[in-house]
């Protein structure tokens, strides 16, 4: 199994984020090319890729499997405000010249929030905007992220991703997300039919990615809180079944789920669970002292 998790980018860039990744005895990750919440970002340090990259290869990470995600603030649904329509355009393009710099094949990206467009020309304007990123080749792949449908997400379902992909001119594949698509109305105790229906409609042959997330909230909630491994309302044997499923085994599977405190409820959120989550996917069997553990590792 591919598997990792979501981590920073930092001061040494990609080479911080191999060093994370390997902390947790990852097989793959992915990470921001800067903070997800902002667009400030530093040139590419060629050095620091280099090094990262024999680093990988030291240790059987292929860079095939590594993932890119946009910041949340490009929004290509909304162009009520052309030049911010404008700029989520420049910096998606940016975004995959950095990527194609770093040898990195796919980005992520949340198709974008409709705010006052009705859903058709939410998606539309989104379609306009990539073919527009588009008209400049990249060997980097653009991934729609399967969304929950809080507030007015677009991608909230698989005919919203089937329309954008289907009209944008250039390829795209898709990300699912877990906990997304469980907040968003689909079973995810019934994966394989699930995953019928994404073929018939779009292709599994799209499916590049993989955010295995458990979710704090109930089937259809629209909410998009992620939880713990086993620890929230999709559950460990769920989750398992989709990390394990045969049509899915190359696609890299990325866990985003919180960082834990000194308790659950606890405001401070200092102890990345990685480290525990892939061990416990990897042996297939549920810790469930999975705060604990972690406690102890990180307080050492
Ligand atoms: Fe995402
Ligand atoms: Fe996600
Ligand atoms: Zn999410």
């Amino acid at each position: 199994m591919i598997i990792g998790s979501h981590v920073s980018f930092g001061s040494e860039q990609l080479l911080g984020s191999v060093k994370e990744a390997l902390s947790y005895q990852a097989s793959t990750f992915m990470f921001y090319t800067g903070a997800p919440q902002n667009t400030m970002r530093k040139k590419i340090d060629r050095h620091l890729t280099e090094e990262a990259k024999k680093i990988m290869k030291e240790n059987g990470i292929d860079i095939k499997n590594v993932i890119c995600h946009a910041p949340y603030i490009i929004n290509l649904a909304n162009k009520k405000d052309l030049e911010k329509w404008q700029f989520s355009i420049n910096f998606l393009k940016q975004e995959l010249e950095r990527c194609d710099e770093l040898g990195i094949s796919y980005l992520v990206l949340h198709p974008g929030s409709a705010v006052g467009y009705p859903i058709n020309e939410a998606l539309q304007n989104i379609v306009d905007a990539l073919n527009i990123v588009l008209e400049t080749d990249f060997s980097c792949l653009i991934l729609l992220e399967t969304m929950a449908g809080k507030g007015t997400e677009c991608g909230k379902n698989l005919d919203e991703i089937a329309y954008l992909i289907q009209n944008t001119h250039k390829s795209i594949g898709v990300c699912l997300d877990t906990c997304h698509l469980n907040d968003a109305g689909y079973e995810m105790k019934e994966f394989s039919e699930f995953l019928d229906l994404f073929d018939q409609k779009i292709g599994i042959e799209k499916i590049k990615c993989v955010h295995v997330n458990d979710s704090k909230n109930l089937l259809a909630s629209h909410k998009d809180r992620h939880a713990n491994i086993g620890y929230g309302t999709i559950g460990f044997e769920n989750l398992l079944n989709i990390c394990y499923n045969e049509k899915l085994k190359d696609v890299p599977k990325i866990l985003e789920t919180p960082y834990v405190g000194d308790s659950w409820e606890s405001k401070e959120k200092k102890y990345p669970p990685y480290r525990f989550e892939i061990a416990m996917l990897r042996e297939k069997k549920f810790n469930e002292n999975l705060l604990q553990s972690i406690q102890e590792y990180y307080n050492k």
